[in-house]
């Protein structure tokens, strides 16, 4: 098997909580259990599933939490759970014992880079709820409670002495969380896509390079509303590959959003199962020159439970080098709009981040 999938039943139960809306009924908040649950089903009904290296999942330990977050962040998740649930943070909630699975995402985590940094599988995908790439050292947020991708880069850097490893991030948001808990380590390279403007502001623009000006450690590529497959593939061939073919990193990470598709409820973007597939086959390509193929990505955004699906199975089909016989009942419609193409504003917002990449540093 050289693909490992990662998913528990527990990830479906998380209680998100509702919108804090004073004037009309609470409404449950757009982190349903639906698109993710779909997804994994999706996998499974094609026969994916069954070609896949099924991945332990187990609760992360607090020294392996803590390599992330503050320990105030952590006694607050397990207070919280205790007490029968509620708010961690700005749209951040867990229900009653809901540590538990917050534990169980990151320990995913965890053992999806460990399956691949250890040769057990070539590349993995992590299904994991609650997401996590909002979470910063001492705040949860944005439905994110810790850090899964960065705790398991955490890991990855202190068992396995990694020096290099890289992040990208195509959630349709900005990973804020991750780009602050590694400012200030060279050893992780962070490469956000995201709409312009979104959740979480302040910050996601170009000139946020890292503390030392002479070297861009975090690159940002915050993409014009609307944007779709060409201006993606334009933001990997100018900014991401040459990016990380100056990094040669040892490992590569992805905070996997699917709340880039044109389907989505939050975010105002166009992509399609086969923009993923592209995006992924890039990364795949990537790691062969500088791992060993050695790719993980953690699930994060995504709440179209109508196309998240497709858009999971292209990527993981792409991953294990498998087609199924599924075909994405929305790829043609979404494919053909003229949206699909790049504009000029989108070009130059692409170059603003591409000067930066210059800096990036050579082992
Ligand atoms: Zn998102």
């Amino acid at each position: 098997m050289r693909t490992g999938f990662s998913w528990h039943e527990l990830f479906a139960w998380h209680d998100a909580g509702t919108y804090p809306l004073p004037y009309v009924e609470p409404a449950a908040v757009a982190d349903s259990a639906d698109a993710k649950r779909r997804f994994r089903n999706l996998i499974d009904v094609s026969g994916l599933l069954a070609q896949l290296q099924p991945l332990l999942v187990r609760e992360a330990t607090d020294a392996e939490i803590l390599r992330a977050h503050a320990p105030e962040l952590l006694e607050k998740i397990v207070a919280t759970s205790r007490a029968g649930g509620g708010s961690i943070g700005r749209y951040a909630h867990i229900g009653a014992g809901g540590e538990r699975t917050v534990r169980l995402a990151a320990g995913a985590a965890i053992e999806a880079v460990d399956a691949v940094l250890s040769g057990e599988v070539l590349n993995a995908y992590a299904l994991l709820r609650p997401c996590g790439h909002h979470a910063t050292r001492d705040a949860s947020m944005g439905f994110c409670i810790v850090n899964n991708l960065a705790i398991a880069a955490c890991h990855a850097l202190d068992t396995r002495e990694l020096a290099r490893i890289a992040v990208v991030d195509w959630d349709v948001h900005h990973g804020n969380g991750t780009q602050s808990i590694f400012w200030d380590d060279p050893r992780v390279l962070t490469i956000s896509l995201h709409q312009d403007g979104l959740f979480a502001l302040p910050g996601g623009q170009s000139d946020e390079t890292g503390p030392d000006p002479r070297h861009t450690t975090n690159l940002n590529v915050p993409l014009p509303a609307g944007s779709g497959h060409d201006a993606y593939l334009s933001a990997f061939e100018r900014v991401v590959l040459p990016a990380l073919d100056r990094f040669a990193p040892q490992l590569i990470l992805v905070a996997s959003g699917l709340d880039a598709s044109s389907h989505d409820a939050l975010g105002r973007m166009n992509l399609h199962s086969d923009s993923y597939r592209a995006m992924t086959m890039q990364l795949m390509d990537a790691a062969d020159r500088h791992c060993d193929g050695r790719l993980v990505l953690c699930h994060e955004g995504g709440y179209s439970a109508t196309l998240v699906p497709f858009i999971g199975l292209a990527i993981v089909e792409t991953l294990a080098g498998v087609r199924t016989q599924v075909v994405d009942p929305f790829l043609a419609n979404v494919a053909r709009q003229s949206s699909q193409k790049l504009f000029a504003h989108q070009a130059e917002a692409i170059g603003r981040a591409q000067q930066h990449v210059a800096k990036v540093a050579t082992p």
